[in-house]
Order: structure tokens, then sequence, then C-alpha cells
């Protein structure tokens, strides 16, 4: 079909006003938050299930690539169409359908931002407690996709342990409703779990029921100084095999705190590391108690200086803070690529000292951060994609830090998403018929392999 003719068709389904090949959008939809580029033929923005489906039909009659896309705030390349074809953004299916506060639950779009259903949660004292950094602008269907976490993840779990359901549209354009309205639910195989973390590759996600959960009525926020990364590890550690529980346990390293201190033109106390706790609960007494408690496990491991947030206020500064962490990092060099190479929490010293010598050994700049708490490491490889030198120095150290990852036992991602990124890498981690068992889904869903091919594992 030529392509006036496939822009009749698709604007017959949404509506011509909802579908471009204008070079402006084409170029704006070509990217997102990481280093890959990739250019669609033809972007179009459903504004419903019913649309998306007829879509996915007629782009399966046609054989034609189909790339969901949410906010576009993906690190590994998710979303960029590797064989151009349809960009179907899905931000215009942005409602929240049901607040069930008697059975703690939300139905919403897939398009809904994270901080919006937030928003409208909080004047019932409820929450969706996994929260990414970019929550002001992802999207529940983006964060189902990468089955997304953030720095709450070490006490609430991922994307994955909230969602009880999803409806979804197959690449041959039938809608499924996976999983139930119920908290337990062990009938059939586990799809809604297919589909969470498959980043787009499977289905369009258009709705998602999720649990949610009562917000705490206290929140503190502890920040602990190190000279030595070591140091600092070894008191994570200390903290996250103890009976405290924090809600966050996040690291920067010096480099990313001066980044950060420049970025929010903020004042730090000189350090090599910055762990900062956050610890929540139902009463003021009992966190203070906890707080406490990890400071004296802190100091034991040489905290050269300990400070807790006294308002929310101040809390939330020192968020804003480390949520900047990558912006920050992404303004010291021309290019960056952010990793998120996760370790058993036993074996997190042994990681941050081999990002150090990886560093080294291809002398370019690493620094890291990250939801050290839960093995999440953020090391960001920092380079200047015009050096054709240091570009292949980047390149090498990147593919130094993921095998470092699984020889402590750990894996290529914590929650960015395989994408384009990492699906060279992809082999490292898992055998060959572990990869034929996810084929053999893929090719069983996708016989025509049009929604989002060439991510996850190389040549898909
Ligand atoms: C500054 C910054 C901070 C970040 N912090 C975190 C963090 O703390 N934790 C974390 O986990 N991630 C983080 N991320 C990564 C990213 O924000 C998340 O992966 C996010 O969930 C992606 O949502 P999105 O709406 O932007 O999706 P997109 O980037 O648009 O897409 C992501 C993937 O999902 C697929 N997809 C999107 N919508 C659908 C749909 N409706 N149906 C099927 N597939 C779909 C796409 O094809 C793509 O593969 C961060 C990114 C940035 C830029």
């Amino acid at each position: 079909m030529s392509e006036s003719g496939l822009n009749k068709r698709l604007a017959q389904i949404v509506g011509a006003e909802n579908v471009s090949t204008e070079s402006v959008d084409l170029l704006c939809y070509s990217r997102d938050a990481s280093e890959n580029v990739g250019m669609p033929d033809i972007v179009v923005w459903p504004n419903n299930t019913s649309q998306v489906s007829e879509i996915m039909k007629l782009a399966n009659e046609l054989k034609i690539t189909v790339t969901p896309r949410g906010a576009g705030t993906c690190l590994s390349g998710g979303p960029i169409p590797t064989k151009g074809g349809i960009l179907l953004v899905m931000t215009r299916m942005n409602k929240i359908l049901e607040i069930d506060i008697a059975n703690l639950q939300v139905l919403v779009e897939c398009g809904v931002v994270w901080q919006d259903l937030n928003n409208a949660l909080t004047p019932y004292k409820l929450f969706l407690p996994p929260d990414p950094a970019s929550k002001d602008a992802c999207t529940i269907g983006g964060c189902m996709a990468e089955c997304s976490g953030g720095v709450r993840a070490v006490k609430y779990g991922t994307f994955r342990d909230w969602a009880l359901g999803l409806q979804v549209v197959l690449p041959n354009g039938e809608i499924i409703e996976t999983g139930a309205k119920t908290r337990k639910g062990v009938s059939g195989y586990d799809l809604t779990r297919l589909f969470i973390g498959s980043e787009g590759t499977l289905g369009v996600i258009t709705r998602a029921r999720l649990r949610i959960f009562p917000l705490p009525r206290c929140r503190l926020v502890m920040s602990a100084y190190f000279d030595s990364m070591e140091s600092a590890g070894k008191a994570i550690f200390r903290v996250m095999t103890s009976d405290l529980i924090p809600s966050a346990a996040e690291l920067m390293d010096k480099q990313t705190v001066e980044a950060v201190s420049k970025f929010m033109n903020m004042k730090f106390p000189e350090c090599i590391a910055l762990a900062i706790f956050e610890f929540d609960g139902s009463s003021l007494g009992e966190v203070k108690r906890r707080i406490r408690q990890a400071r004296k496990l802190c100091e034991r491991e040489k905290a050269t200086r300990v400070d807790v947030s006294e308002t929310v206020e101040e809390s939330d500064r020192l968020w804003r803070a480390r949520k900047s962490a990558g912006p920050a990092l992404a303004t010291l060099k021309p290019s960056s690529m952010h990793e998120d190479a996760t370790v058993p929490t036993s074996r997190i010293p042994e990681m941050l000292t081999r990002i150090e010598q990886v560093a080294q050994k291809h002398n370019v700049l690493i620094p890291t951060f990250g939801h050290v708490g839960d093995g999440n490491l953020h090391p960001i490889i920092l380079y200047d994609e015009r050096n054709q030198d240091e570009k292949k120095r980047a390149k090498a150290a990147t593919a130094d830090i993921f095998r470092a990852a699984i020889e402590l036992g750990g894996t290529l991602s914590g929650e960015h998403g395989i994408g384009l990124s990492k699906a060279p890498f992809f082999s490292m981690e898992h055998s060959s018929p572990e990869t034929e068992v996810m084929r053999k889904i893929k090719n069983a869903i996708d016989p025509n392999n049009i929604l989002n091919p060439g991510k996850i594992w190389a040549g898909a």
C-alpha cells in the first residue's frame, strides 16, 4: 500500500488530525532519553482501545511494524522505531477510570502520567508506591511495559508487585483482559506478568488495574556522608540486613554529589559517598527510633557526618536533588549511557569497586548513583559522541560493567529494560534454551513480528 493509502486508512480509524507524517513529528518521535535514534514513517495518536485494535488489525494485515510509546523517557531505546513503520503514541488515552477505595485499587488508561494519578489519590490519603524519578512525565503504560521501579522499590517493590490486571491489544488486534479484581488469583497462566516488562513487544497495554496503598503518616530522611565508597556500601548493607526496613536506601558518589550540587544550586558537605535513607510509618516516635538505630549503624561504619531532615520540605528538597542526578550528570559531557546493572545486595561493595576499576581501565568518567538498597546501581558512562576514540572506550567500559554484574550473580537491567541498548549483551545473561522459550512466546503472539521488533534480543 502506498504511503498516502496508509495515511488514509489510519485517518479513517483515528481522524486525520491524529495522524502525521510531518518531519517535525517524525524527528520528535525518533528519540527517547537514551542514545538511540530511529525514524518512524508515520505517527498516530489513538484515543481509545477500539482504535488501537483497528490500527493493529491494519498493521498486521499489511505487515507494517508498530512501536508503542508513552512519554519517551525510556533509557534503553524501547520506544525507538528501528524499522520505521507506525509510531503509536499512547498519551491521549489518559483517563483515570475508577478509584475504588473499598478495594484499594484503581483502573487507569495507559497514558495516565504517574504524578497525575498520585495527585488524584492524595486527597484519599492513598498512593501508588513504585515511584520512578521520571514520575512527572512517565506514563503508567510505559511503567508497566518496563516494569519500572524507583527509590521506594526497596520496600514496596516494582510495578509488577502492584498490578492486578491489564487490558491488552494483541498484534492481531484482539483485545484481552488479564488478571482479576481480586488481591489473590491463580486462575490460569499469569498473563499479566508476561506483559509487564515485555517492553511493548507482545501487546499494546491500553488499561491497567493497580493496587494502591494508604499513605504513611510520617516520613523522615537521613543523609550519611562517608569518606570511602566501601564504608558507605557496608553501612547500607548493615541497614538493609537489620529490622529497620527503610523505604529508600540510595547512594551517590562524589562526582554525582558535585554535579547535583551545581545543577540544583545546593550545598553538600565534602564526601566521597552520600547515602540517603528514608523511613516511613504511622507514628513519628517509631520512625525516629528507626532513624536513631540507622544512624548508629552508619557511625559504626565511620560515617563522617549524619543529618536528619527536620521537615517534609527539607526531605522533598533532598529527594528532588537525588532525582536530578541523571540530568545533572548529563550536563558534564555531550553524551552519556545510563546503565542499571543490578547485583545481589551483598555484592554491592564489590560492584562499586569493579565500576571504579572499569573507569580507570578505559579512562572514562563513570559517576555512579542508584537504588543501592535493592542492588540497583546507575553507573553513568560519560563521553563525547564526536570523539571516536572516547566513544569506543565508553562502549568497551559499558560491556565490562555488564560483565561484572553478571559475574557477581546480577542482571543487565534492574528497571530500565533491555531495549536496544542492552540487546547485544542479552546472551551474557540468558542461555540459548531460555532465549528460545522467549522467542517461541513472541512468535506465538506476534507471528509477523510487527510489534516493536529489534528489541530485547538482537534481531528479534
Ligand atoms: C530522568 C529519568 C529518570 C528515570 N528514573 C527512573 C527510575 O527511577 N526508575 C525506573 O524504573 N525508570 C526510570 N526512568 C526510565 C523511564 O522513565 C521509565 O522506564 C518509564 O516507566 C518509561 O515510561 P514512558 O511513559 O516514558 O515510556 P516510553 O519511554 O515511551 O516507553 C518505554 C517502553 O514501553 C513501551 N510502551 C510504552 N507505552 C506502552 C503501552 N501502552 N503498551 C505497550 N508498550 C508500551 C515502549 O514501546 C517502550 O519499549 C527514568 C528516566 C529518566 C529520563
